[in-house]
């Protein structure tokens, strides 16, 4: 049995690429195919890039198959770029996911408080909770500005607060950090930090709470 060997010329390898990629030529063979270098990069200029052209047989212009490539100092400086902006957003996504285990403390009974569980008993208390949920949208669009809701005792001002907070936290995709602290939780914070060996110190609280994107 004779063995049939058959070489394959790179400029084969060229032509193919180029057919897969220019539908016209799919299924032509009067042209030819070749790299060409010391093109000038795209993205700087240098003549350093590189790219794959054609040219039909007996003509004179040769076309790119594709985009000419971007020389390679650019195209690490784009791949470097990129692994920075993912470390990034990683680290800003870890700081975020701390913060909001560490402030968003809500009061038990404020755990299930939402909109939807909301009892308006007057027309300012539904105004109220028209304005928390005003706040809640605008927030969740980019645009932060501060909130300050005055009320008698029992009107529902923390149940509004946790509504908002409880919304925007559940909005993974936005990336915000909530934090939720009465008073009496920020003291006892505080406090722990005078312990011996305390694992935080009142300067770390605070920078931690300056972190948070939305802070009740
Ligand atoms: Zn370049």
């Amino acid at each position: 049995m004779k063995a049939i060997k058959r070489f394959l010329q790179i400029e084969d390898v060229y032509k193919d690429a180029a057919k897969k990629l220019v539908p016209t030529l799919a299924e032509r063979d009067d042209f030819e195919a070749e790299f060409q270098y010391k093109l000038p990069c795209p993205s700087c200029g240098d003549e350093t890039a590189s790219g794959l052209f054609y040219r039909m047989l007996n003509q004179d212009d040769w076309y790119a198959v594709s985009e000419t490539m971007k020389c390679s100092v650019c195209r690490d400086k784009e791949a470097f770029n990129v692994y920075q902006r993912k470390s990034l957003e990683e680290l800003r996504a870890s700081i975020g996911e701390r913060l909001t285990k560490e402030y968003f403390l809500l009061p038990e009974d404020l755990k299930d408080a939402g909109f939807k569980n909301f009892e308006k008993t007057n027309d300012v208390t539904s105004k109220a909770k028209e304005n928390a949920m005003t706040y809640t949208k605008m927030f969740l669009a980019g645009d932060h500005y501060n909130l300050l809701i005055m009320g008698n005792p029992g009107t529902g001002k923390s149940h509004l607060c946790a509504a908002i907070g409880r919304t925007i936290k559940g909005k993974k995709d936005k990336g915000s950090t909530v934090g939720f602290l009465t008073t009496g939780k920020l003291l006892s914070m505080y406090k722990t930090t005078y312990r011996k060996g305390a694992a935080k110190s009142e300067e770390d609280i605070f920078r931690d709470i300056k972190g948070i994107d939305l802070l009740f």
